[in-house]
């Protein structure tokens, strides 16, 4: 699998979608490229001016938003919702890639990763002759958000554990621990679809939020009881959602990631602000490449916008 190689990959092809944005209700048309490796994943906004358009992924550029990912460049052009073509990077082990997208918000498609992950797994993987970079816990980093918390210590793999515990019955408390590498990704997460609450939906709408939200992009669940005709798509779906959601938000450090993850009722804004601690806490990691220590955050600069990178 390409998430368990030691060199870097992109994509074979270029590779489109198009669907509306969950929050804004928007069409938007998105874009995959291949591209160069150490390019990383960088966004690009084809909607502003033209050198105010790239976006990283990086620690640098993660705002911290209460319902989405967010991320925003120096200029302050942000993007939302790419946590789930994100994980998909993440599970698939997809290093370097060029998204073009034309509005403020990636299209949610399903609510899941699957859309994602099958036409990245159609297009197929490149392996590019450079070794990729992961970034090693070597001390543990942990903080609390809005009665939440996360932490991540070391280990030799990357591990999410998670635990969430909703007042609905139709969710209530659910725990999940999922292993990261020999496809796991693809069979224990990809398919796993946002959700919430329907006493929820009307204060979300209300603040400009959730716009775009339907039976068919997200799991609604209303006094004990799941709206969507279809149920579930495996036991445990929310929670492991959430855990998508954070292998998607942690790749925003812009490289994999090994050591465990424990949550306890995880959500975007404990995500932002794990990624932003941990980034600043140069003595809880390690950045290696082929097992060498390539050095800490101050050896890893936010990389020249891709321009070799055919749009
Ligand atoms: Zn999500």
């Amino acid at each position: 699998m390409f998430s368990d190689q030691p060199m870097q990959t992109t994509v074979r092809d270029v590779v489109t979608f198009d669907g509306i944005g969950l929050h804004s209700g928007r069409f938007v048309h998105l874009a995959v490229y291949p591209a160069p490796a150490n390019t990383g994943i960088q966004f690009k906004r084809i909607d502003v001016t033209e050198n105010r358009q790239t976006i990283v992924a990086h620690p640098d550029n993660v705002r911290k938003a209460r319902l989405c990912t967010r991320i925003e460049n120096a200029d302050g052009v942000r993007l939302e919702t790419v946590e789930h073509l994100m994980a998909a990077f993440a599970g698939l082990g997809v290093d370097n890639a060029l998204v073009t997208i034309d509005s403020g918000e990636a299209p949610i498609l399903d609510g899941s990763s699957l859309p994602f992950v099958s036409a990245l797994m159609q297009a197929g993987l490149a392996t590019l002759p450079v070794r990729r970079r992961t970034m090693v816990i070597t001390d543990t980093v942990r903080v609390e958000h809005a009665g939440g918390w996360a932490m991540i210590e070391p280990c030799d793999r990357l591990e999410i554990d998670a635990e969430i515990d909703f007042e609905d019955p139709a969710i209530g408390r659910q725990r999940f621990h999922y292993i990261h590498g020999d496809g796991q990704f693809e069979t224990q997460l990809a398919a796993a679809r946002t959700f919430c609450q329907m006493r929820d939906v009307a204060a979300m709408q209300n603040a400009g939020l959730a716009l775009g939200g339907s039976l068919d992009n997200a799991v609604v669940v209303e006094n004990g009881r799941i709206l969507n005709d279809t149920g579930l798509r495996m036991k445990h779906e929310f929670v492991r959602h959430k855990i998508l959601d954070c292998l998607g938000d942690l790749y925003l450090l812009g490289m994999m990631l090994r050591g465990k993850v424990t949550a306890s009722r995880p959500g975007h804004a404990i995500c932002a602000d794990l990624i932003t601690t941990l980034w600043d806490a140069t003595e809880s990691y390690r950045i290696v490449e082929e097992g060498a220590l390539v050095g800490h955050s101050d050896g890893y600069a936010l990389p020249e916008v891709a321009a070799a990178a055919a749009v």
